[in-house]
């Protein structure tokens, strides 16, 4: 059997804030890697540096020293105008808060990665129609953020993360606001992509239940990136 493709990675990575007196090393040289189909969990206790973790995955902050790898790509060696282009084309990112854009719909803020790649609108709008469809907010395109609950927000979120395909998609605690429901309804349809297009997730959770649907479960301690047995 060939080696499964490696679609993300971490080498040495460390962050250190440094406020004055106070240096907290959050990440202690974490290697981590998530091979093409993976779906991971990634947990730990409030403050032990998952967000940092996910965002340095993501390109959305600066590592203090190690790389993180796109495919072959170094994403902190590419400026920042070509790191946001890779990132749109390759890579899903659900932040903790919905970080949706207030002044468009639901059809609108999922449209938006695939307009910023250039697709054509009406073929963008049948894209992001079936995946609101697919989180089950058929009935809410037309609606703005503030007319939607929290839940229905992480929805749109998460349709928006999952419809330009990518080959990783990122999620920050993704069911926090949901109940078990539609948090059941996120896990399917996260099994589904995997299945049918190997897309690899890397899922930020309190959610030990949720945490055991996926195929490893790694546990973040004192800056360091542990296998859990658990999975
Ligand atoms: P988690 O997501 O696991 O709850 P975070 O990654 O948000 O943890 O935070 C990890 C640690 O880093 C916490 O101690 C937090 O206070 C600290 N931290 C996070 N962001 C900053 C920042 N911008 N400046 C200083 N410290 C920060
Ligand atoms: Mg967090």
């Amino acid at each position: 059997m060939s080696q499964p493709t490696t679609v993300l990675a971490c080498q040495n990575l460390s962050k250190i804030y440094d406020q004055g007196d106070l240096r907290v090393e959050v990440l202690k040289n974490i290697e981590f890697n998530v091979v093409a189909g993976e779906m991971v969990a990634v947990v730990g206790s409030s403050g032990s540096g998952k967000s940092t973790l996910l965002n340095l995955l993501g390109g959305l902050d600066t590592p203090t020293s190690g790389t993180v790898l796109l495919g072959e790509q170094d994403i902190y060696q590419l400026n920042d105008n070509a790191r946001g282009r890779l990132r749109n084309s390759n890579m899903g990112f659900v932040y903790q808060f919905h970080h949706l854009l207030a002044e468009f719909d639901a059809l609108e803020n999922v449209c938006m990665p695939l307009w910023i790649g250039e697709m054509d609108k009406t073929m963008a709008e049948e894209k992001a129609r079936a995946m609101l469809d697919k989180v089950g907010l058929a009935q809410r395109i037309k609606h703005k953020p503030a007319e939607l609950s929290g839940g229905e927000r992480q929805r749109v979120a998460i349709a928006r993360a999952l419809v330009t395909e990518p080959k990783v998609v990122l999620m920050d605690e993704p069911t926090g606001n949901l109940d078990k429901h539609s948090a059941r309804g996120i896990h399917d349809l996260m099994a589904s992509l995997n299945a049918s297009l190997a897309t690899s997730f890397v899922v930020v959770t309190h959610d030990e239940q949720f945490a055991q649907q996926l195929s490893r479960v790694v546990v973040l301690e004192d800056g360091q990136l542990k296998e859990s047995q658990l999975a």
